[in-house]
Parts: structure tokens; C-alpha cells; sequence
């Protein structure tokens, strides 16, 4: 499988450049960076200290999606229809971590999702898809007098919030209950917010540091509480999943698919 890799000199880029080269089974195809990027010109490879691979990092999407079996996207949520609407028109598989869309950028994904395989999952680790399945089923096993709270502390450098992540676990937390996340979300809480209203489901968010991402899910009853936790500790982890979820693109029909498929959670 050739993979390549748009923003590859992001840093989730440069994790993923380093988790296919070091990868059986698959070769690097090349990488993109959005014009005026220092990174331009620079060899793929290079950015993360490896050997040179004769790579240029270019600024044309058209030419890296003909040269890639498929195509990993960690960059920003504005690029995303660029890049599925180049997946569509050149049959290249889709990964996509990017997380933060508005819905008329998820539709683009969706749409780009009929025509070829779509992988698209705000977190690719194994742990915290493990997570999103735990977080379903004791959201389905407790009643609502458990509180569901959930916090998420990331890297300063972090811009949307809650995280995708977060977002997710809500999702998760919301399905397991049998009820729809917009009706009972309280993504922010300032000044005199009033009591607490059964059945919501609370996001608290944390910035700083360099952490690469740590998600609780916490239900909390009179008397006692259960927490279940996440803590990441390298952004390899995604990468890691990433490129997994990338070899599982071969030959797989068109369809949007998540990391619980590639995994093959039940
Ligand atoms: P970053 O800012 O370090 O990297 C993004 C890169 O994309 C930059 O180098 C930027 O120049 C480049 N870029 C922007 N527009 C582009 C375009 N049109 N073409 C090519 N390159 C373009 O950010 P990051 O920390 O690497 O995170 C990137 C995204 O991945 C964020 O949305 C983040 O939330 C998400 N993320 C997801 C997971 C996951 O497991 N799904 C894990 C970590 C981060």
C-alpha cells in the first residue's frame, strides 16, 4: 500500500511519516503541506530525522492523491473537503483524524464516503475506542440518577474543544442511554447556571502542557462514583491506528467506517 500523507509536517504528520516508514507492508507515497508551510520542498522523509526518501514535500493534492493507494489526513477541518473531493475523483482511500467539523464539512467526508472507503474516527488509538465501547455500555446499565461528566485535559496547542474525543464519548454515553446528545449536552457552564438537571450529559475541557490527551468518563450518584479513564501518553498511539486503519482500506468497498470496524470491536 502506498500511503501518503497531507499536512505531513504537522505534528501528527510527522508521527505518521515515521509509523509507515517503520510499517511492514506499506511505502510512503509522498506528502503535502498547505502553501507558504517553511516545510515545502523539504524532503518527506527528513522531517522526521530519517534518511531522505527523494521525497519533496509538495503543495499539489492532486498529485499525491495519483500517487497514493491512500491517503491519511491530519490537518485541519477546512481542508477536509479539498481532500475528500480528491479522494473521490482519483478512487484513493480516506483517513481521517482530523477533528472539528462543521456540517457542511462532515457531508463533503460523507459524500467522498459513497464513492470510496472512508475511515474517519476522532481518536484512533485502541484504548480509547475501547473506551467509547465501556463508556456505551455502562451509560446502558446505569439509570439516570448517575451524573455523566466528561473531562478531557489536552496539549496547549490543542484549538478545538471539546475534543473530537470528547464529543465522541458523549455520543457513546448518549447512545447507551437511549437518548439524543443535543437535547441533554452542557458543553459549558459559566455563572449562576442553576442546578444540575437530570439526565444531562456535562463536558468540562482543560488545556496545557504538552499532554497528548487524557479523557475520564465519570458517573456520579449519591454516595458513589465510577470513573473510567484514558490517559495517552505518546501521540504514536494514533498514529499507530492510523496507519492500521490505512492497510485495512485495501480492497474494502465504499462506505464512511470508523476505527470500531477496523479494530473489529463488536
Ligand atoms: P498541526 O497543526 O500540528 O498539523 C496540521 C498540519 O496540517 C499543519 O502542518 C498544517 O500546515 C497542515 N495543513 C493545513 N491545511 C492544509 C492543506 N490544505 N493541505 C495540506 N496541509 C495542510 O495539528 P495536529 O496536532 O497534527 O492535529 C491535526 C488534527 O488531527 C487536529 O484536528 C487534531 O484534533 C487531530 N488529531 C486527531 C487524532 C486522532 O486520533 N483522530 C489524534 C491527534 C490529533
Amino acid at each position: 500500500m502506498k500511503i501518503g500523507i497531507v499536512g505531513c509536517a504537522g505534528r501528527m504528520g510527522r508521527m505518521l511519516i515515521a509509523e509507515v516508514l517503520a510499517t511492514d507492508g506499506c511505502s510512503l507515497a509522498g506528502g503535502t503541506e498547505q502553501p507558504g508551510s517553511p516545510a515545502l520542498g523539504q524532503d518527506v522523509a527528513a522531517l522526521t530525522g530519517a534518511e531522505p526518501a527523494g521525497l519533496p514535500v509538495g503543495a499539489d493534492t492532486d498529485d499525491l492523491f495519483a500517487a497514493s493507494d491512500v491517503v491519511i489526513d491530519f490537518t485541519v477541518p477546512a481542508a477536509a473537503p479539498v481532500h475528500a473531493a480528491a479522494a473521490m475523483r482519483h478512487g484513493v482511500a480516506l483517513v481521517v483524524g482530523t477533528t472539528g467539523f462543521v456540517a457542511v464539512q462532515q457531508a463533503a467526508l460523507e459524500a467522498a464516503a459513497a464513492e470510496t472507503a472512508v475511515v474517519q474516527a476522532a481518536n484512533m488509538s485502541v484504548g480509547v475506542n475501547l473506551l467509547l465501547g465501556l463508556t456505551r455500555q455502562v451509560a446502558g446499565i446505569l439509570d439516570p440518577g448517575y451524573d455523566i461528566e466528561i473531562v478531557e485535559m489536552h496539549h496547549r496547542h490543542k484549538v478545538d474543544a471539546p475534543s473530537g474525543t470528547a464529543l465522541a464519548l458523549g455520543e457513546a454515553a448518549a447512545d447507551g442511554r437511549g437518548v439524543d446528545l443535543a437535547t441533554v449536552s452542557q458543553r459549558v457552564r459559566d455563572g449562576h447556571t442553576g442546578a444540575r438537571r437530570t439526565g444531562d450529559i456535562g463536558f468540562a475541557t482543560l488545556r496545557g502542557g504538552d499532554l497528548a490527551g487524557e479523557h475520564t468518563v465519570v458517573f456520579a450518584a449519591d454516595g458513589e462514583r465510577v470513573e473510567l479513564t484514558h490517559k495517552a501518553s505518546s501521540r504514536a498511539v494514533f498514529a499507530r491506528g492510523a496507519v492500521r486503519a490505512a492497510l485495512w482500506t485495501e480492497g474494502r468497498a465504499p462506505g464512511l467506517y470508523s476505527m470500531r470496524d477496523v479494530l473489529g470491536f463488536d
